[in-house]
């Protein structure tokens, strides 16, 4: 055999930032000391830097759907009308976790590869006054659409309604103006664009969204979002928090604020971009062509060929994992991901990788067309000059 380097490249879990995984070897601190608590507050100091709000952001310790779910366990009560959209698997999750609170449901859907437009959700609150809440992924990772979030906070905003919004995806990979769009509940993870491994969850909380925790009354406990901000004030999580996890997430946003917000989300961009122009340059078709997004860039396979013996392939021959469709999408696209630790020398390596097996597969293939795609994006912007090192 050769020797194939390990290489995480899917859009969660995402490759780790070193310094941050070393940063979790000095987890032999208990929390409830002052050692801790300076951490535990400049982690979210910090978090409320990068997503760049004036509202709260509280840290909690689940992979992200925790805190989507402590978004409707905290903010609804049963009976309440929501709106949600559904344009993929994790559209999918929000409507099953509104109704699995008893929540009222109105399912705004579209083909998976598509996005929910403004209009219908305007159209759909228009019909429904008394709704409570809109549901939307800003960047849904099961399809590589980006949803129009700026568009919908200004049609929640005149209305009683808040907006959540599933950021997982979405922070580091496209401009969210919290404050300035209403977006009342944005949500990320840890394992997606900040560089470190699975277990925290965040999510900004407007004062419109307080006013809906101040009416709630769906059961809860463990996600408490005042609990939360009382003790986060005092640096401190209500419950023992994932120490290790916290100490790199210092680490990482260290790194982040360094690069700065939009130079990442503009890192993100420039990926996806170069990753568009090589697999149509290969002959292969984007999945989300209208409204694609930066966190990943899904690609359909070639006619003939199962998207999972691309994924193998990439694991066999390169060490390399990357993402398979979810659901029905399995087996018919494959998902190259770009938030996050991500950068040219991943997707020069990816995109060669990617032409040695379709030209395996019998695809028709002319060495390094889709890497000469990627070095075209790269010198045209000049990438030396724009991202931090
Ligand atoms: C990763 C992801 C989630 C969260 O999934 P977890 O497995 O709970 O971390 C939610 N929404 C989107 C869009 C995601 O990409």
């Amino acid at each position: 055999m050769h020797i194939k380097k390990l290489r995480l490249l899917t859009p969660g879990p995402t490759p780790l930032y070193p310094p941050a995984l070393h940063a979790m070897m000095a987890s032999d601190m208990h929390h409830r000391t002052e050692d801790f608590r300076k951490v535990y507050k400049s982690v979210l100091a910090d978090l409320k830097d990068v997503m760049g709000t004036s509202g709260d952001v509280l840290m909690f310790v689940s992979s992200g759907t925790g805190a989507m779910e402590a978004s409707v366990s905290n903010l609804f009560s049963r009976g309440d009308k929501a709106i949600v959209c559904v344009a993929g698997k994790f559209g999918e999750r929000w409507a099953e976790i509104a109704q699995a609170h008893g929540l009222e449901v109105t399912l705004l859907e579209s083909a998976y590869g598509d996005t929910v437009a403004v209009e219908r959700v305007e159209t759909a609150l228009a019909a429904e006054p008394a709704t409570k809440g809109v549901f939307v992924q800003a960047s849904e990772t099961s399809t590589g659409a980006a949803h129009d979030v700026r568009g919908m906070g200004k049609a929640v905003a005149k209305t009683s309604a808040i907006l959540v919004v599933d950021a997982i995806t979405g922070l580091g990979t496209m401009p969210l103006d919290i404050d300035g769009w209403g977006l009342d509940v944005v949500i990320g993870g840890s394992q997606k664009a900040f560089m470190i491994p699975p277990g925290l969850a965040f999510a900004s909380i407007s004062p419109k969204a307080w006013q809906h925790y101040e009416t709630s009354t769906l059961p809860h406990y463990y996600f408490d979002f005042k609990k939360e901000k009382k003790n986060g004030a005092n640096g401190e999580s209500s419950w023992t928090p994932a120490t290790a996890l916290v100490l790199a997430l210092a680490e990482a946003l260290k790194y982040v604020k360094q690069v700065g917000m939009e130079k990442l989300i503009e890192n993100a961009g420039l990926l996806a971009r170069a990753t568009r122009a090589a697999v149509q340059e290969l002959g292969l078709e984007l999945f989300s062509p209208k409204s694609p997004g930066s966190s990943v860039t899904a690609v359909r396979a070639p006619k003939g060929l199962d998207s999972g013996v691309i994924v193998k392939e990439f694991r066999s021959r390169f060490g390399a994992i990357i993402a398979n469709g979810q659901g029905s999408m399995k087996g018919q696209i494959f998902r190259i991901a770009h938030l996050g630790y991500f950068d040219f020398a991943d997707l020069f390596a990816v995109i060669a990788g990617l032409e040695v097996i379709l030209h395996a597969y019998g695809h028709p293939v002319t060495f390094g067309a889709g890497v000469a795609a990627v070095q075209k994006v790269y010198c045209d912007a000049a990438v030396r000059q724009t991202v931090g090192v």
